[in-house]
């Protein structure tokens, strides 16, 4: 995307630098735009979005709001346990600690604050055999 009339050359000035425009890019960009920070977003492909832009979309966030009001209990120690079992001996358990703290503030600055909206599907059947299992006779796809 560099060509003599890009731009490239300018000098911009700014307080956070985010680079790459995907989920984590622009949720950064938004939060810190927020929180009343000058923000710019750098994007090295001609279309923004990465891979996120293909993405399925589905979040797992354990103990939101959303589920809390969906009745839907999971304890910060059930999803450590899991997330340990799932990681092995990549399981980092500060991360973790934060992923469990932050996410649901996350998932609440974006659900209260911007106009991001945030469906609750029940299920969702990661292993095809049972996705094709749970499609009605009649359903079109
Ligand atoms: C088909 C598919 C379905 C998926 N479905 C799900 C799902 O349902 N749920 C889920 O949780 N995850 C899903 N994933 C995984 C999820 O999409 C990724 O983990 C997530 O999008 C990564 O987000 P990101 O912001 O870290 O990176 P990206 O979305 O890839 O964004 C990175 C951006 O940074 C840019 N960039 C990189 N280097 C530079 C640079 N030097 N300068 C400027 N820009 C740069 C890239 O061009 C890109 O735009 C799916 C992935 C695929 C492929």
């Amino acid at each position: 995307m560099t060509d003599d009339n890009s731009g490239a050359h300018d000098t911009y000035e700014c307080d956070a630098l985010v680079v790459g425009t995907g989920c984590a890019g622009l949720s950064a960009a938004v939060t810190a735009g927020h929180h009343g920070l000058k923000v710019l977003v750098v994007e090295k492909e001609q279309h923004f979005g990465g891979t996120t832009a293909r993405s399925g979309g589905w979040l797992w966030i354990p103990g939101t709001s959303l589920a809390k009001a969906w009745g839907i209990v999971e304890t910060p120690d059930q999803a450590r346990t899991y997330l340990r079992h799932e990681a092995g001996n990549s399981f980092d358990a500060d991360r973790v600690d934060a992923f469990l703290t932050e996410g649901p503030e996350a998932v609440d600055f974006f659900t209260s604050r911007t106009s991001v909206h945030f469906d609750m599907p029940l299920t969702f059947p990661d292993y095809h055999a049972e996705r094709r299992a749970a499609r009605r006779a009649d359903a079109p796809w």
